[in-house]
Parts: C-alpha cells; structure tokens; sequence
C-alpha cells in the first residue's frame, strides 16, 4: 500500500507563527526557494518524545542559513521550543522532525534581496530509514556517477536543498539498478559520504572515516565518534581512496534518519554485519532512547 502523500496528512504544522492545519500548510508556485533552491532544512528524529540533539540541530539550521545569507527570524532557542511544540501538537513518541526556511515570492529571479524568510516545521511517525531486513543484513551500495563539489564550487558546511540534487539522481540511479544507496566520491577522488549518511569502515578493529572538507559532519556522525572513542576504539578521520574499499571489514553509515545502519557491500566489496558495527549501533540505540 503506498503511503498517504505529504500534503495530504492529518495534523499541525508551525508555519510563520501559525500552527496551521497539515492541509493549510502551502506556499505560492512563484516562490523564489522552489525556481532557485533557496532553502535550508534539518532532519531530526524524536525518541520517546524527545528529539535528539534538538539544540545542535536548531544551531546547524541556523549556521546553513547564515551561510545561504538568510537570516532567520528565530533563535535556536526558540526554534527549539517551536520543534517540541509541534511535536506535542501532533502527538509523537518516536518520529522525524523537518525543521526548515526558505526565502519567498517577493522577486523571482537570481537576486533575491528582497524576499523574507519563512519558516516551517513539521514532524511524523517514523520507523527506519531501511527495512529491518535491510538492516540485519547491511544495505548495498553502488559508485555514485555524482562526486561531492569542492568547498569553493558549493556551500558544503550547509544543509541547504541545492546540494541534494546530486543525491537524489545518485540514489536514483542505485534503486534502479537494484542497490539501497550510493557511496559518492569528494572532487579529488577520495571516498565521501553516502547520498544523505556519513561513512566508516573498520578493519583490525580500528575505525576509518574520512574527513568531511567538504561534506557534512553530521551530528549523528560527531555523537558515534564520541561513543567509539568512549568505548576505547582507535578512530582515525582521514582521506580514504576508493582502491581501499576491498581493505575493510566491517562498514556503516550514520545519519539523524540512517541511524547507525550496516553496509552489506559497496560495489563489489562485501561487508560483515560484524561485532564493532553491532556494538556501535546498540550503543547508539541506547543513548538516543536515553536507556
Ligand atoms: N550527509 C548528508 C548528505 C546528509 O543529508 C546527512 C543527513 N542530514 C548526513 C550526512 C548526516 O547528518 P546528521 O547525522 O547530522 O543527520
């Protein structure tokens, strides 16, 4: 069965002030985010009606929109608040949270001085980001055709929708031959991230990642580092070449939605869903439910 379309869901919605009705929740065709991929936006997930790292999250949107030349019309203080709010309002325990701004209609073309920012935040039930199945056995990954730009070519500390226009063409291109995702790689060759998750890979029980110059460090990514570290492993953040995938072991990716998920195989490299992986992932559990 397919899932109910977005704008066609029961609930609130905090938009501009308001908390409108899930159905009310709409903006003009002519709005400048929409032509010129003006927009900043969180992905958080709540855990028995607390959202992880709410604060950080809030900051980040903040720090994505400075960076855009947006300036927010909240403190993260306040968007904080809002979040729980429309969390209460909608009734969640365990579910995502879409925190976003956005620039509006007031001028339609490259310059957009003039238009205000708008903010709205929204939140639903949500299980994993992959099956359970998928889970147990790893996901499955293929080359991306798309690499990560370089730092001077795009915004790469923000998390603005500009940037994912190469990652939905990548995972894309992954479903239709049958893979979960895609492994992308930075401009200079280098092995990246996953279309929306942050990499590891293990072998000889030392954890690798590599450095994210250009892509985001996710918060998922900087709470796992802290938890591998915490639990004594050596974590070495540094470029990786794609000739060293065959090196590994053990693999995962990490993300406020991946949660801590196991890679299976990237291309023609396989993966042991093995004891460090499983040992990460339950940690991370544990600390997001707060057990
Ligand atoms: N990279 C990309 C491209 C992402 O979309 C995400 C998800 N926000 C991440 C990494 C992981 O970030 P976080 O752990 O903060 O969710």
């Amino acid at each position: 069965m397919a899932a109910i379309p977005f704008d066609q869901r029961d609930g609130k919605i905090y938009l501009d002030g308001d908390m409108v009705d899930w159905k009310d929740a709409k903006i003009h065709v002519l709005t400048h985010a929409l032509h010129y991929a003006s927009c900043v936006f969180e992905g958080e997930r709540a855990y028995n009606g607390v959202i992880f790292k709410s604060l950080e999250h809030s900051e980040r949107l903040h720090k994505s929109a400075a960076i855009m030349g947006m300036k927010l019309p909240l403190s993260p203080d306040e968007l904080t608040a809002l979040k729980d709010k429309v969390l209460k309002a909608n009734n969640i325990q365990d579910g995502y949270v879409r925190a976003f701004a956005w620039r509006g209609s007031e001028q339609m073309g490259v310059s957009a001085q003039l238009t205000q920012t708008h903010i709205a935040i929204a939140a639903w039930d949500w299980g994993s980001y992959f099956s359970a199945e998928k889970r147990e056995q790893g996901i499955n990954l293929c080359m991306a055709q798309y690499r990560r730009p370089a730092p001077d070519m795009a915004p790469t500390q923000a998390k603005a929708a500009g940037l994912y226009m190469i990652c939905t063409i990548s995972k894309h291109n992954a479903e239709a031959q049958g893979y979960d995702d895609a492994l992308m790689l930075d401009y200079r060759g280098y092995v990246a991230e996953a279309t929306g998750a942050n990499l590891f890979l293990i072998k000889d029980e030392k954890i690798h990642t590599p450095t994210p110059d250009c892509f985001l460090n996710g918060i998922t990514r900087q709470t796992v580092i802290k938890l591998a570290k915490d639990k004594g492993y050596e974590l070495i953040e540094r470029h990786i070449k794609p000739e060293e995938l065959g090196d590994f072991e053990e693999c995962f990716l990490t993300g406020s939605a991946a949660e801590v998920t196991a890679v299976g195989s990237i291309a023609d490299h396989k993966y042991t869903v093995g004891p460090i992986v499983r040992d990460l992932r339950d940690a991370y559990e544990s600390l997001v439910r707060q057990l």
